[in-house]
């Protein structure tokens, strides 16, 4: 089922993009947790992390070198987490694969 993601992947739905190409959609998140929160969002529709197959690990791979180049752009590297909430109790809310990249002011604990 296409998400809000989905959407704005399609060009359906307005979103500040930071960096795309043809795999990947990087956005600003509309209710950052700190200074610097981006999410990095395959494009191929998989629901969550644990829906993830060995054919789409070079995907993430990407992803985490789309992240490298983000946290350097945005001045965060003394510090950053990347990280995806995987169902409902773990907060996810929207069930197409985003990684948020956070930084930019001291993070406190997880857990
Ligand atoms: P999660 O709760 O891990 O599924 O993360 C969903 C994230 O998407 C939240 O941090 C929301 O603030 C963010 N979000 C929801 N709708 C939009 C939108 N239209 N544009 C940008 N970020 C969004």
């Amino acid at each position: 089922m296409t998400t809000i993601f989905g959407k704005i992947i399609a060009g359906e739905i307005p979103a500040e993009k930071v960096y795309e190409d043809d795999r990947i959609l990087a956005i600003k998140d509309i209710n950052p947790k700190a200074p610097v929160h981006i999410l990095i969002i395959p494009k191929k529709e998989i629901p969550d992390i644990q829906s993830v197959t060995e054919e789409d690990l070079p995907l993430i791979g990407e992803v985490i070198q789309v992240a490298q180049k983000l946290a350097k752009e945005n001045d965060i590297l003394e510090g950053y987490r990347l990280l995806v909430n995987n169902g409902p109790l773990a907060g996810q809310s929207i069930f197409h694969l985003h990684f948020h990249l956070i930084g930019g002011s001291k993070l406190g604990p997880i857990a």
